[in-house]
């Protein structure tokens, strides 16, 4: 008797899906035997069908919906990218008690509550490991693999672009539109970048990451959020001398208030990380994340964070998991928000910052600068006057630990002071 195949949709076949295709036919035989059962492709949704795709042209359609709906397809692969179209499209096949599989960060950060109420309702499995981090194993170890420990924090460099961006700043010297201009060259960045250098893309993963680790329901619209566009080749050179780098981090952490309430915190911005922190060594268009653990300890994850086979990986991954739930029954993890926990307003995180202003040449400047510091409690750790020129000298300080609330009031009392021609950059420093 031969075994039932499963029946597999994919939707979109650009970077992520062809390689999903590419792995699905070469590897046929091995995926069957690991699933129990063959996997086949019943049909490939696209824009434009025409026969330049290198798979059989007879699986192509344009008809996403109609692709979905048949009874024949077991399992979606959402590889399109977009959010409205594949919202509807998934929530069609998770309606109709097919499982999913997408590697869609944007739509999850939005409407993860809509899409597992869904897969909740009909029984069926939503799987997003190839969302975060391209092939890095980070969602399956924060809902399986640490489902009986008690995740505190979850910190990392999950978007490639800015990742490469910034490495290359900190290799060269070359400013920011410079390097922009080149990963563009070199594929590293698209044609419109603001979800990547505006840190949109990475605030979505924290938000998913925020949501598995902490079991509560976080979207995109709940994490602070700073790109890397101000960045400039001096904040670089700075950093290096105070033996640093800047990275731009994704950071979800459970905080204990001062009045003991728990809540936690998700945001995304540029840092500078010390030189001997493990996040530091990630370089190019590599993504990392550590996450700590009460008992585990201190995890981290490291490789290709995007790209076509890297995320396929990742998608193949879920779905062999999903089409084995299909074979012998059961069911992948749901989404676990029992905790319910508060997020907490960004001016009640503690960081300490870098401050970096031009200043007037002359005496007691230092100590009007620092006294708009301490009347806010906010302590200095060191001072450095960088460089003196016509227009005066470039004054840095970088402080202990602050609330973000009163690093703000600072930074505008700094910037209405006669001294003070312009506060140039504000980083926050992690990792020290
Ligand atoms: P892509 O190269 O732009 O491919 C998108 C594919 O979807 C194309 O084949 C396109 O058809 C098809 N498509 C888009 N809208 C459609 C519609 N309305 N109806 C039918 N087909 C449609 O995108 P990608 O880079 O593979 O990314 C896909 C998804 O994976 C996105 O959600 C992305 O965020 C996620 N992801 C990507 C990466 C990565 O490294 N690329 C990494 C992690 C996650 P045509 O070919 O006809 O235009």
């Amino acid at each position: 008797m031969t075994t039932k195949p499963i029946g597999i949709a994919v939707l979109g076949l650009g970077n992520v899906g062809s390689e999903v295709v590419r792995i699905l036919t070469e590897n046929a035989e091995d995926l069957a035997a690991r699933v129990g059962a063959p996997l086949e492709i019943r049909g490939i949704a696209v824009r434009r069908v025409d026969g330049k795709r290198g798979v059989d042209t007879s699986l192509l359609t344009d008809d996403p919906a109609s692709l979905v709906d048949r009874d024949d397809v077991d399992i979606v692969v959402e590889v399109l990218g977009g959010i409205d179209v594949p919202r509807k499209l998934i929530l069609a096949a998770l309606e109709k008690g097919k499982s999913v599989v997408t590697a869609n960060k944007a739509l999850l950060a939005e409407y993860t509550g809509e899409l597992n109420e869904a897969a909740e309702k009909s029984r069926a499995d939503l799987y997003f490991e190839a969302a975060v981090a391209g092939a890095i194993p980070v969602v399956r170890p924060l809902m399986q693999s640490l489902a009986g420990d008690r995740v505190n924090k979850v910190a990392g460099i999950v978007n490639g672009t800015t990742n490469f961006i910034l490495s290359a700043m900190d290799e060269t010297g070359a400013d920011y539109a410079e390097t922009l201009a080149e990963a563009g060259r070199l594929g590293y960045a698209e044609a419109d970048p603001t979800a990547d250098v505006e840190g949109y893309d990475a605030a979505s993963k924290a938000a998913i990451l925020a949501s598995i680790a902490f079991h509560t329901r976080v979207t995109a619209s709940d994490v602070y959020r700073e790109g890397i566009s101000k960045i400039t080749s001096a904040d670089l050179e700075t950093a290096r001398s105070l033996d640093c780098t800047i990275k731009l981090l994704a950071i979800c952490e459970r905080i204990t208030t001062p009045k003991g309430k728990e809540r936690i915190s998700a945001r995304v911005y540029p840092a500078l990380v010390p030189h001997d922190h493990p996040l530091a060594t990630v370089n190019g268009a590599f993504n990392a994340v550590v996450v700590e653990a009460e008992a585990a300890g201190r995890l981290m994850f490291y490789g290709q964070g995007a790209g076509g086979s890297p995320t396929a990986s990742a998608v193949l991954g879920d779905l062999v998991m999903a089409a084995r739930n299909k074979f012998y029954g059961g069911r992948g993890p749901l989404e676990s928000k029992y905790a319910k926990l508060k997020i907490a307003p960004m001016g009640d995180i503690l960081t300490r910052y870098y401050v970096s202003m031009q200043v007037a040449d002359k005496t007691g400047v230092l100590a009007t600068v620092a006294a708009e510091f301490s009347k806010r409690d906010i302590s200095i750790s060191t001072v450095r006057q960088e460089e003196s020129s016509e227009n005066g000298a470039r004054l840095v300080v970088v402080t202990h630990l602050a609330a973000d609330s009163a690093l703000s009031e600072t930074v505008s009392a700094l910037d209405e002071l006669d001294v003070v021609t312009s506060v140039a950059s504000v980083l926050r420093l992690e990792g020290t």
